[in-house]
């Protein structure tokens, strides 16, 4: 009987496919066909760099195996096997836990831990279409949302999904895959981006996405969306993201804390909210960060929201004569309106954008809840298990 170890693996029922992990791997040990991204038990050494920069925590899968799953046994599933059984396991597994329990603690500082859908989303569908088989949608519009002039480049694009089936919910993202090749001469991944219309389209009843794509330099990606045109073929896989959702419970309240282009999916909840015409005042507050009023995504029509429907807190780093100011620092200035949301079992918190802002927010959050007695890891870690606690951070 070979001697039981921990194999590293991925769910591929959360994970979105952005090839993060492929890409930050330093031993190539993360690799992926058409339906799966997996992780290679012959070269995995553990060194949990791909950790920390999961979006998702689906990269945060572990089982005591006798024999490895093979590369094609994971390409295969569409959900992970429970844990097996084992027999016959000595001390070795339990040390194997130990050090396995270590190593997690210190890739996970600051990251947002595996998310749960909440309780009431609607069901999502994945991976419909994959890179073997994208979608070929038509550019139907790419508008600059920010300044001209200003450092920041932000687009709102719209894809018209030619008549494929291509339900998204709010919240989860879509693939485009830029065309030609990369350094090596491998086609290029496919690029991940929020959707941020509602369900029913950019335009109700139409077949029709949104994204909210920033330009950044030397970035494949970005820069071939953002400078899409009108009528042009795009390749588009997905949809993926099976947590990051909306609950469709209109009782259920919503903070949501975001930088940049991490509003696309706020945008997408409030739309659909507005749609809805669900909940009551009160019921949905955000806290926007970006550098200055014209890099902000949809400050104009944003401000248009009222009060009654979106509760609005904006940070502005970069103001001249202003001091810098993050969203956690807006949030500690209305410390009682976020004390009162936590306290409430309806409330559910939505953190999206700068991978950096994960701490300063959190520090925040674990100070207010304090302030009014609630302990801030043991409130956040269930009010995650409840799926009401979510983060994705690139
Ligand atoms: P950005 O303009 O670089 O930054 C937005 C604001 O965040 C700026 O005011 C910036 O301040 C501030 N900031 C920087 N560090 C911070 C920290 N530690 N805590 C709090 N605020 C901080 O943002 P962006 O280029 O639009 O980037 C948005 C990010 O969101 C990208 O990384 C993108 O990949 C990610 N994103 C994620 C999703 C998703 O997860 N679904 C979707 C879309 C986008 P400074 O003046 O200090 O720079």
């Amino acid at each position: 009987m070979n001697k039981p170890l921990k194999q590293h693996l991925i769910d591929p029922e959360i994970c979105i496919r952005c090839y993060t992990c492929e890409m930050t791997c330093p031993i190539q040990a993360i690799t992926h066909d058409d339906m799966n991204v997996v992780v290679d038990a012959d070269k995995c050494n553990f060194c949990m760099d791909c950790i920390p920069v999961c979006p998702t925590g689906s990269i945060d899968e572990w089982r005591v195996v006798e024999t490895p799953y093979s590369l094609d046994e994971q390409f295969e599933w569409t959900e992970l096997p429970e844990q097996a059984e084992i027999s016959g396991g000595d001390d070795s597994t339990e040390a194997l836990d130990e050090a396995m329990a270590a190593l997690l603690a210190e890739a996970h500082a600051g990251a947002g831990g595996k998310s749960v859908a909440p309780a009431s989303a609607s069901k999502p569908s994945i991976n419909l279409h994959t890179i073997g088989k994208p979608v070929t949608a038509r550019v139907q519009g790419n508008y600059r949302l920010t300044a001209e002039g200003s450092d920041s480049d932000v687009r709102h694009i719209i894809l018209d999904m030619a008549g494929a089936p291509f339900p998204v919910l709010e919240g989860q993202s879509i693939g485009i895959i830029p065309p030609g090749t990369d350094a090596e001469g491998k086609p290029h991944l496919p690029r991940l981006y929020s959707v941020s219309s509602p369900r029913d389209g950019e335009r109700p009843g139409y077949a029709n996405v949104s994204l909210t794509v920033k330009r950044e330099p030397h970035g494949v990606g970005s820069n071939y969306v953002c400078d899409l045109s009108k009528g042009d073929e795009v390749q588009v896989t997905g949809p993926f993201g099976a947590t990051f959702l909306l609950p469709d419970d209109p009782a259920a309240r919503l903070l949501m804390i975001c930088t940049g282009t991490g509003s696309a999916p706020f945008r997408a909840f409030t739309m659909r909210r507005q749609r809805m015409s669900a909940g009551a005042a009160g019921d949905m507050v955000l806290f926007f960060g970006a550098r200055t009023p014209d890099s902000l995504p949809y400050f104009g029509p944003l401000k248009k929201v009222p009060d009654s429907l979106l509760k609005k807190h904006f940070a502005f780093s970069r103001v001249e004569g202003e001091e810098k100011q993050y969203v956690q620092d807006r949030m500690r200035a209305h410390e009682d309106e976020v004390a009162e949301l936590l306290a409430d079992p309806n409330t559910h918190i939505y953190v999206c954008g700068l991978r950096g802002m994960e701490a300063g927010v959190d520090e925040a959050l674990a100070n207010i809840a304090e302030s009014i007695g609630l302990p801030w890891v043991t409130t956040r870690d269930a009010m995650r298990a409840e799926g009401r606690y979510h983060v994705e951070t690139y």
